[in-house]
């Protein structure tokens, strides 16, 4: 835990977010400045600063996480449209919370899903 990481303090339920979903493993959220017309965020409870600190154990949250994502990007009417999952890594690739975190971005072409 890093007790100055705001993504902890969101998933401590310390700092306000506007949650998709929640377990004991992840959280999912809407990101504070979106990118795109839809834009998550899924974000392990545990602090992981980065896929650069990622360990085999770590395996079964990310794989959750993304099998998440994809049930998140049905839900929001983004599935068949398109989307991305992104993680930046480090600085030099725009990483600005290092608390590990997946982005779900996507509805660009506002021809979103029937259902
Ligand atoms: P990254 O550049 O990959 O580190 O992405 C961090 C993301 O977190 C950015 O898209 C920010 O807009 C988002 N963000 C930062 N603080 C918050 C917050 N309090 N609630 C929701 N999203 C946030
Ligand atoms: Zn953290």
């Amino acid at each position: 835990m890093d007790g100055d990481c705001i993504f902890c303090r969101i998933v401590k339920g310390e700092s306000p977010a506007k949650f998709v979903y929640k377990d004991e493993d992840f959280v999912a959220f809407y990101d504070i400045r979106p990118s795109a017309p839809v834009h998550v965020l899924l974000v392990p409870a545990e602090h992981i600063e980065s896929i650069n600190s990622v360990e085999e154990r770590h395996g079964r949250v990310i794989s959750k996480m993304v099998l998440k994502a994809k049930v998140i990007a049905r839900q929001l009417g983004i599935a068949d449209s398109g989307y991305k999952l992104v993680i930046n890594v480090g600085r030099g690739a725009g990483q600005i919370v290092f608390h590990l975190h997946i982005h779900l971005i996507g509805g660009w072409s506002k021809e979103k899903d029937e259902n």
